[in-house]
């Protein structure tokens, strides 16, 4: 008897008799849809747990955003080229980060992109005429953004330059949902915003399963399923927001060398510890190609990378290959 009851007292310390997994998906924030799901022994707190990562999300956008005026961002846009300019330490360090992930990339990932991007209009079908780029393409260069560290100051070099944190925001703002539930206490979990998507911990003893879509075909089709555990994950795609005129497609991944869509590849894939980084490597293979993307994908230490080529060939990165 006394055996049994001590037993029944073991198993409920194992597996709290109320715990389980708590999702939620929510659409519009960022112009994307989240999905937050944590395992908890308590159904308010976790709901109470996704309602702060869906605040702090709510705030990156405020803050971050090009198409609100009032945002940072938008205000740096607007008085960096007329001198030095204070910013926030959260802002200094994401244009810092942006800095290194051009440096990375040899310039592919440039969030002055923007210089030109801005006349793009991808919901509307409009896009710059070739002399619209070539006056603007001048103030595309990840160099005419200067940081001071002491000061903690922004500087354009030149008018006409103007940034957007699109390509980082969305991995940026999944890193800090993850370290909210940290902060709470959650130790297993899954955030994503669009196709940049970080976890924690596994699913007791198996790791989380995560899908990279066929770019051929519609959504839901995966061409393969990847295994995390504690990582990061982001794919981007030229199916993700683009319009298409005369046969050619226009889509939201900039080449800063030309102003025009980069379409190198269908999508990239890459997986890293966290997911601004994740984000912000993704977009190279489509503005570089695939050889030369995975040459600098194997040459960065702490990412792996799944590269759909344009003929529909699969190509990954030299972590990813079978141990023999
Ligand atoms: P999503 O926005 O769905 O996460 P991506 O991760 O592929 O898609 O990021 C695309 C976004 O990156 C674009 O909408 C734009 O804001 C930004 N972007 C486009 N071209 C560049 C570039 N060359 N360098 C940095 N950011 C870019
Ligand atoms: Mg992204």
């Amino acid at each position: 008897m006394k055996r049994a009851g001590y037993l029944a007292v073991l198993l409920c310390l194992a597996l709290p008799a109320q715990a389980e997994w708590v999702r939620r998906v929510s659409d519009g924030i960022m112009g994307t849809r989240i999905t937050v799901e944590l395992w908890s022994d308590d159904k308010d707190k976790a709901e109470k747990a996704i309602d702060a990562v869906l605040d702090s999300m709510r705030f990156i956008d405020e803050t971050m955003s090009t198409y609100k005026p009032t945002s940072e961002v938008s205000q740096v846009n607007a008085h960096a080229a007329d001198g030095p300019m204070p910013i926030t330490k959260e802002l200094f360090d994401l244009l810092t980060a942006a800095h290194e992930y051009s440096v990375l990339t040899d310039g592919a990932f440039d969030i002055t992109y923007a210089s030109v991007g801005y006349l793009y209009d991808f919901r509307g079908h409009v896009r710059p005429s070739e002399n619209q780029i070539a006056k603007a393409l001048p103030a595309v260069n990840y160099r005419h953004v200067l940081l001071d560290p002491v000061k903690q100051t922004v500087q354009f070099t030149q008018k006409g330059v103007r940034i957007d944190l699109g390509g980082i925001a969305k991995g940026y703002s999944v890193d800090r949902g993850i370290n909210v539930l940290k902060s709470l206490g959650v130790t297993r979990a899954y955030v994503s915003a669009g196709g940049d998507s970080r976890i924690i911990g596994d699913r007791f003893g198996k790791p989380w399963m995560v899908g990279i879509r066929d770019p051929a075909k519609g959504e839901g089709s995966v061409i393969t399923r990847i295994p995390l555990v504690d990582a990061a994950i982001s794919t981007s795609g030229d199916y993700e927001r683009y319009f298409e005129e005369g046969g050619v497609r226009y889509h939201h991944i900039i080449d800063p060398h030309t102003g025009h869509s980069a379409s190198k590849v269908r999508s990239a894939t890459v997986i890293g510890p966290y997911a601004m980084r994740t984000d912000g490597l993704s977009k190279t293979a489509f503005v570089l190609g695939p050889e030369k993307a995975m040459e600098i994908y194997n040459r960065i230490e702490d990412i792996d990378a799944i590269i759909v080529k344009l003929d529909g060939t699969v190509i990954h990165s030299k972590g990813l290959e079978p141990a023999h």
